[in-house]
């Protein structure tokens, strides 16, 4: 616990980025879910059993089978990080000036695509750009842009289609079963590979049961091999609902782009049979795969990121309606109306939250995806201002969360006095980490 006079120098001594703070000096930390899930028993002792072998491993058969009996796909390939199976994907199947669309980007796919030369482009469906309006897919693929992006572009432009579930950039938001099909169907006629990035599968297969006609008596196992069967791929970030701390994986079908993915991974993670992680990491993920899928966790998971969105919105705070599957979605710039968007109404809210009450939340808006242009010197913003309150897996109770819908909503009650911010240094790529900040108001 930390006064308000406290926070006010924690926060200046950060540049204004709650990515700099000492997360001691965070109350509830809602800035990811990635990796901060605490680990079952279960996993535990999962972990003591680890054996670290350098080839060959017996943790890493226990995984490969998780992960090929869920998924479904042959070649598995461990990586220490979802970004990491981002980069090895893109390195081997993406030439300079290619495309690679998704439903949304998330912002370490889109830097390593970028990374490669090729270019990420987002085709949500235009439900998922309206944060007000409630839709039970909202994190769908517009399905006609896809179409449309494989004409202007060629197929051989695009060397791969990318679905993100949940649409973690676009709100947290599911996609469907329906879009999933529909998605592989123009990928099929193209010719073209589709690869989901799989870090909340689970939660979407959740969704997929609560909300889609069809499958109310299927089993959330069922639903994800059902989704993983259209694909030719994944990546996953383990650290999401692989429930683990660490870790990720790249899984495929075809041997051929395996064999030439395991060669990089030699050169850049580790020995194919543990890739970058320790053999008692891979035990973690393996038994986190099985737990993320029961469903009275993801009951009890989805309820309570609902209930910290209802709570607030019934306050008057605009949220991405409806909550999604990890996460709620503040709408800072229908909340911060009088600050515009290249003044960063997001960042007010991070900052303002963490002085209110030491929440730490993250900015989804034009600090994360907006672009400073060089030649002009000018901001330009991104399509939403949102700011992210991620919910830890299986870490708070509900009156951690009623704590938090409190200061949310005293905050609330003040926004008239809040101005917004400027950047006062960045850096090129995926600024939002390191970039320090100067009010443009009293912050008191
Ligand atoms: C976290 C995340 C990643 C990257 O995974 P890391 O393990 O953080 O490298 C990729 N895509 C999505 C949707 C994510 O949420």
């Amino acid at each position: 616990m930390t006064t308000r006079v406290e926070r006010r120098r924690l926060l200046e001594e950060a540049g204004f980025n709650v990515f700099l703070l000492h997360s001691e000096d965070v109350l509830l930390d809602f800035l990811t879910d990635s990796g901060t899930s605490a680990m079952s028993a279960a996993q535990w002792a999962g972990m003591q059993r680890g054996d670290e072998s350098y080839a060959g491993s017996p943790s890493y058969y226990r995984f490969e089978s998780a992960v090929q009996e869920i998924f479904g796909f042959e070649h598995v390939i461990p990586t220490h990080q979802g970004r990491a199976a981002e980069r090895i994907l893109f390195t081997t199947t993406c030439r300079p000036d290619d495309v690679v669309p998704s439903n949304t980007h998330f912002d370490t796919t889109r830097a390593n695509v970028e990374a490669v030369g090729a270019r990420a482009v987002d085709l949500p469906c235009p439900e998922g750009l309206k944060p007000a309006e409630s839709h039970p897919f909202k994190g769908n693929m517009d399905v006609d842009r896809l179409e449309a992006l494989f004409r202007d572009e060629g197929s051989d432009r695009i060397p791969l289609v990318m679905l993100t579930v949940t649409n973690n950039s676009g709100g947290g938001q599911p996609v469907s079963m329906e879009n999933v099909r529909a998605v592989a169907e123009v990928c099929r006629r193209h010719g073209t590979p589709l690869f989901i990035d799989a870090c909340r599968f689970a939660e979407n297969a959740y969704f997929i049961r609560l909300r889609e006609p069809g499958y109310e008596n299927t089993s959330v196992r069922v639903i994800a091999r059902e989704m993983f069967d259209l694909a030719d791929g994944c990546t996953m970030s383990a650290k999401k609902d692989g429930l683990a701390n660490i870790g990720g994986f790249l899984a495929l079908r075809d041997p051929e782009l395996a064999r030439s993915q395991r060669n990089l991974l030699i050169l850049t993670e580790g020995f194919p049979t543990y890739g970058g992680l320790a053999g008692r990491d891979l035990e973690a993920i393996a038994i986190g795969l099985e737990e993320v899928l029961q469903e009275d966790y993801l009951d009890y998971r989805l309820a309570s990121v609902r209930y910290l969105g209802e709570r607030i919105a019934a306050g008057g705070v605009p949220i991405m309606q409806p909550p999604g599957g990890h996460a709620v979605y503040i709408d800072a710039a229908a909340l911060l109306p009088h600050v515009p968007p290249v003044e960063f109404p997001g960042q007010t809210v991070v900052a303002e939250l963490y002085l209110e009450g030491g929440i730490r939340g993250v900015e989804v808006g034009s600090v994360m995806f907006g672009r400073h242009n060089a030649e002009t010197g000018e901001e330009e913003p991104a399509r939403m201002e949102l700011v992210r309150l991620a919910l830890p897996r299986r870490v708070y109770t509900q009156s951690h969360v009623d704590y938090a819908v409190e200061s949310i909503l005293a905050f609330a009650g003040r926004r008239e006095n809040v101005g917004g911010f400027r950047f006062s240094e960045q850096q090129p790529v995926l600024r939002h980490f390191t970039a320090r900040f100067a009010p443009l108001y009293d912050l008191g």
